[in-house]
């Protein structure tokens, strides 16, 4: 199977490239690099010894689109390309809308008229509404998104799955991310935040490496056992594995089906600065800070029907993310700037 992955330069993208190829498929890779580094592929090719296509180019530019598709047999899309910062979103909105929502409109258009119709989309937790009950299911509420990232998850899940409803020759795949840590465990590629993190796990490393000086601690007054927040971290390569096993079920199923990718287990953070401590031999300082708006006290899946209908199932543990993550940053201090 040839898979063109957009935004395949990434964190998810680049290790889900090599968990394809690993698994005999051919890849294609657009990337217009805003917020990656070309040596990310360069490094996939060293570790799976073979040849990335890659398009240095933006999703939302329909004639590369074309001619991608012309110039290569492209069975199936695995569709990461987009901004993700949060809060850059609600300062950006405009921005956000037109990459994240822009980038499915041409990218499905393009695919309709040259008759490609199996799509993996990189949707988040956050569709999720904050009233719901844990775990998290697949039919549990969506919307009511408190910041504009969400939103265009929202509405992208809205746009793929109206067209898979309009022509039964499309298969739509939704794939709903929890928190993806951790790296593939040469250490060779992994997550390279640009500026300061926004997320835990980069911010983590990056103490531990000595860019930042204290990890803050957003809360420690929630209705969680420790009183910090609550979140379902999952391994990139477990959640690169979830894609390979989505590009089969897209290859033997039509219509449009979403999926949980989780673990199924909620984590404090307490327990994660506890945890890569203990993993790694090194402490991590840190201070309590305020809550940080719009965040949710708990959020962990309920990954069942991945695992009956993908055949998938997170299979690391806490320790290998925090191993793997520490892996990465420690061989990588700069990232991939270096
Ligand atoms: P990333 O920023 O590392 O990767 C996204 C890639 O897309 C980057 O290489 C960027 O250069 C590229 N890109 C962005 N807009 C583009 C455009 N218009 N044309 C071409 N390339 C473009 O992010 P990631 O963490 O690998 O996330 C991948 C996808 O998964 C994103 O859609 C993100 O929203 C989604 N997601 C990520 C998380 C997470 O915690 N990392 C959680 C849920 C969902
Ligand atoms: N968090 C924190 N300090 C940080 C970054 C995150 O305490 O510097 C907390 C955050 O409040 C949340 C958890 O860590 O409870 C995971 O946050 P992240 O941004 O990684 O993921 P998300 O909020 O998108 O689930």
């Amino acid at each position: 199977m040839r898979v063109l992955v957009t935004g395949g330069a990434g964190y998810i993208g680049s290790h889900t490239c090599v968990e394809l190829m690993e698994s005999g498929h051919d890849v294609v890779v657009i990337d217009n690099l805003c917020n990656s580094n070309p040596r990310s592929l360069e490094r996939v090719e060293a570790l799976t010894g073979r040849k990335v296509s890659f398009y240095e180019g933006d999703v939302r530019d329909e004639a590369l689109l074309r001619r991608i598709f012309a110039e290569q047999a492209i069975d199936s899309v695995i569709h990461f390309a987009g901004l993700k910062a949060v809060g850059e979103s609600v300062a950006q909105p405009w921005r956000y809308y037109d990459n994240n929502l822009n980038s499915t409109l041409v990218l499905t258009k393009v695919m309709a008229d040259v008759g490609v119709k199996r799509i993996i989309f990189s949707s988040s937790a956050t569709v999720y509404s904050g009233d719901n009950e844990m775990p998290l299911r697949e039919t549990s509420r969506t919307g009511s998104c408190t910041n504009p990232y969400g939103w265009t998850k929202y509405m992208t899940e809205q746009i793929l799955s109206g067209i898979a409803h309009a022509d039964p020759e499309w298969s739509v795949v939704l794939l709903r991310y929890f928190n993806p840590i951790g790296a593939h465990e040469s250490g060779m590629i992994g997550e390279d935040p640009r500026g300061i993190p926004n997320n835990l796990m980069p911010y983590i490393t990056q103490v531990a490496i000595g860019r930042r000086e204290k990890l803050s601690i957003f809360g420690n007054d929630y209705d969680t056992p420790d009183g910090t927040g609550v979140r379902d971290y999952i391994h990139v390569v477990d959640l690169a594995k979830g894609h390979v096993a989505a590009v089969t079920f897209a290859t033997e199923n039509t219509g449009c089906e979403v999926f949980n990718l989780g673990t199924g287990t909620g984590y404090s953070v307490l327990d994660m600065v506890k945890a890569f401590e203990e993993a790694n031999g090194v402490r991590i300082p840190y201070r309590i800070a305020g809550r940080r708006p719009g965040d949710l006290p708990v959020c962990y899946a309920d990954p069942a029907k991945s695992a009956e209908m993908l055949g998938w199932k997170a299979e690391k543990n806490l320790r290998d993310m925090c191993r793997d993550s520490w892996n990465w940053q420690s061989r990588n201090p700069m990232g991939y700037g270096e």
